[in-house]
């Protein structure tokens, strides 16, 4: 299925609804990101905060009308983050909730590991934060240099990340990093940032400032042995395999994030330049027209990762939608003035925005380079 149905069109209308109040207060939380500690009540917020809590471990799944939604099925979640994105892409990465480490969890984690994690999430607001990328390791995230050691009988975390969204907010960090050299080596941990060693700093960033990335500094970071996520399966199926399908499942949202800042994008020119005309008034039309023929690719990605784990077509989308979302921006620029972008700061605002997103979760070469191993396997139609 990869049209969204009656209960899918009511969490797209409730999204949109709870979105207006990211849009008001998007430019604020862009000049300063930790406004968003005062915008923790706000319903879109308060429903991220436990969005991808399975049922299994939700007291109170969230609801839309008669509807229950957990957040773990990536149609759900491409249609929600759409519309969220298109109120503000920033306030909608800076919410705290389960996020990445989510997918994560539950896909690694034992049951009690999953309790213990999702429980922290449903009982209050908890920021948490996916710790992959490291300094001059981003696109190669294989090759990453952090390590996990037996040191004075503790296990400990020694290394660095950088990009990391939340990641001085966070309250609970997954990691990946190395036992041992190799694929196999790699692993991931769930580790609370109180812990000793663990040391966040914020960047300064042009785009999505509302998600802070920042860097971190493991020092001999200890990591609580039942914290090992993954200990229950196969070498081979946790560290690098897992991070694979984490980012398979995910890349469809990345795309439907990219797709709300295009839509943004759109909806801004056609209200400020209504009485465009001729090419002009073509050109947004035929934007308006990608965008929708591209949420049916994002959807159809969505719906395939759901069936199969596959996320061949998900890249496609992916570098589709973020395309897009770079090409609307600036057009949108350029049809309403010669200097849109200091007249009118929520476009410039979007036009950042959709440069940040194209490095979320793998740039378009990186996307372009699975895809083609997609269609070299067969796996995704030509
Ligand atoms: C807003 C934002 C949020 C993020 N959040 C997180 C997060 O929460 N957790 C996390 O771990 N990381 C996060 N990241 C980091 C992100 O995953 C990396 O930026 C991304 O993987 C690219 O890595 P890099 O920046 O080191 O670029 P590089 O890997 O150095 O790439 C630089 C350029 O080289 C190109 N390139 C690299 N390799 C190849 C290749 N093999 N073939 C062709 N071209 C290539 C790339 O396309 C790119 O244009 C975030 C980034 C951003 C911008």
């Amino acid at each position: 299925m990869s049209e969204p149905d009656g209960r899918l069109t009511a969490l797209r209308g409730q999204a949109r609804e709870w979105a207006a109040d990211f849009r008001a207060a998007a430019l604020e939380l862009d000049r300063d990101p930790e406004l968003i500690k005062d915008c923790l009540d706000l319903p879109g917020v308060r429903f991220l905060s436990t969005f991808g809590v399975p049922a299994a471990f939700a007291t109170e799944p969230p609801a839309v009308g008669p509807y229950r939604f957990d957040g773990t099925n990536g149609l759900e979640r491409a249609v929600v983050l759409e519309e969220f994105a298109a109120g503000d892409l920033g306030m909608t990465l800076a919410a705290p909730g389960p996020s990445m480490s989510g997918v994560l969890v539950a896909k690694l984690g034992d049951e009690e590991q999953q309790e213990w994690f999702f429980g922290r999430m449903t009982a209050a607001p908890t920021w948490t934060c996916f710790a992959l990328t490291e300094p001059d390791r981003g696109s190669d995230a294989s090759a990453l240099g952090t390590s996990l050691r037996e040191e004075d009988g503790e296990l400990r975390l020694t290394g660095a990340k950088r990009y990391v969204g939340n990641a001085a907010r966070a309250r609970y960090a997954t990691v990946f990093a190395r036992t041992r050299p190799g694929p196999l080596g790699v692993t991931a941990v769930l580790l609370d940032t109180e812990s000793e060693g663990y040391h966040a700093e914020p960047l300064d960033s042009l785009g999505i400032r509302g998600a802070r990335i920042g860097q971190i500094t493991l020092d001999g970071a200890v990591v609580a042995r039942d914290r090992v996520l993954g200990r229950h399966l196969s070498p081979a199926r946790r560290g690098i395999w897992a991070s694979v399908q984490v980012f398979n499942e995910l890349r469809p949202t990345v795309a439907a994030l990219a797709l709300g800042v295009a839509g943004a994008a759109h909806a801004y020119v056609r209200e400020h330049y209504a009485g465009a005309r001729g090419e002009d008034r073509d050109r947004i039309e035929v934007l308006g027209r990608r965008i929708d023929a591209t949420r049916a690719l994002v959807h159809r990605a969505a719906s395939a990762v759901d069936a199969t784990g596959d996320g061949y077509l998900a890249s496609a989308a992916k570098a589709r939608a973020c395309a897009l979302a770079e090409e609307t921006t600036l057009a949108a620029c350029e049809l309403l003035a010669p200097a849109a972008r200091p007249s009118h700061p929520l476009l410039d605002k979007l036009v950042r925005d959709a440069r940040g997103v194209e490095f979320m979760e793998g740039t378009r070469n990186i996307q372009h380079l699975n895809l083609f191993q997609g269609l070299r396997s067969g796996k995704v139609g030509a």
